[in-house]
């Protein structure tokens, strides 16, 4: 079984202020981790390859140089290898182009490793774009059978079982490989990586894929001129206050007291 885990480093958003005045986000000192659900998705390989150890599971990451430090802590905790995807043409991408790079990226580190990729896993979402789009466009773009807000899965020969989250509590799908699934949060924590790990981790060599490397990629479906979504405005939301509570004594005199108010008001 051969996973490819698709993993964002992220600002760590507790720590995210907005700037007054330009309404942007101040990123400057605030930490970067591991998207919290691309965490959980590796979770769930290790899983797997704890149950066949002869699963390997590679992380790919679409960032800059710094992003290879997520992918040392993904390597320390249970990834076999890494590889970053980068460059100048890529920036200023929107999902759209995002995961068409990132399928096209897939492809060459198969190429690279020699070998096919049984499931692609991804997080539900990125705790900072937070649109959940990705992982669902990398699956058509491949053209490949998805399941979205996984929890766990297993491998049974050629099928991946999913159990996933749905409103009322959870279903199994079994899709064939190969697939695409998303993670949202389980029950569980995600393991912590041994010290022999993080020691080896800091020493690997993580690959840059750069757009050159990928033959076929079409420059015009990346970054910011091949991003069809547009930003037009960004604004922080106005505080709402909280409200005006009327409790009376009875509902029929709260009653009263509203149509009052609004009737003062000129509303009704
Ligand atoms: P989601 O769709 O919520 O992520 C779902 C899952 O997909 C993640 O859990 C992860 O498994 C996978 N995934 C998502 N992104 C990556 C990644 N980069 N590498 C590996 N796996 C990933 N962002 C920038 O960083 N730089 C820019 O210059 C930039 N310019 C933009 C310009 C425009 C016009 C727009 C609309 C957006 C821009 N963005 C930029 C934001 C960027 O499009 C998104 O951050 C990115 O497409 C991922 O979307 P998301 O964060 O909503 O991820």
């Amino acid at each position: 079984m051969n996973i490819l885990v698709c993993v964002k480093q992220v600002p760590d958003t507790t720590e995210i202020k907005i700037d007054p005045v330009k309404n942007t986000l101040i990123r400057e000192g605030v930490p970067a981790i591991v998207n919290p659900f691309d965490g959980y998705a590796l979770e769930a390989a290790a899983r797997i390859k704890d149950k066949n150890p002869d699963t390997r599971i590679v992380v790919l990451s679409m960032g800059p140089e710094q992003a290879k430090a997520a992918l040392k802590e993904c390597l320390a905790i249970a990834a076999d290898k890494a590889y970053l995807v980068s460059g100048r043409e890529f920036g200023g991408s929107d999902t759209l182009a995002t995961s068409y790079i990132l399928s096209e990226t897939i492809k060459k580190v198969e190429e690279m490793e020699g070998i096919k990729f049984d499931a692609i896993f991804c997080g539900k979402q990125a705790i900072d774009g937070d649109t959940a789009q990705v992982g669902p466009e990398i699956a058509e773009h491949l053209d490949y059978p998805q399941v979205t807000y996984g929890l766990e899965a297993e491998v049974d020969g050629d099928t991946v079982k999913v159990k996933k989250e749905v409103e009322e509590g959870v279903e199994i799908i079994a899709v064939k490989t190969p697939c695409l699934v998303t993670f949202t949060k389980p029950a569980w924590d995600p393991r912590y990586p041994t010290i022999k790990r993080k020691m080896a981790a800091n020493r690997a060599d993580i690959p840059t894929i750069a757009p050159a490397d990928i033959i076929n990629i079409d420059l015009a479906r990346c970054g910011l001129n091949g991003s069809p979504t547009k930003v037009k405005k960004t604004f922080v939301p106005q505080k709402k206050t909280g409200g005006v509570k009327i409790k009376e004594g009875t509902n029929e005199e709260s009653a009263k007291k509203l149509f009052g108010m609004l009737s003062d008001a000129s509303i009704i």
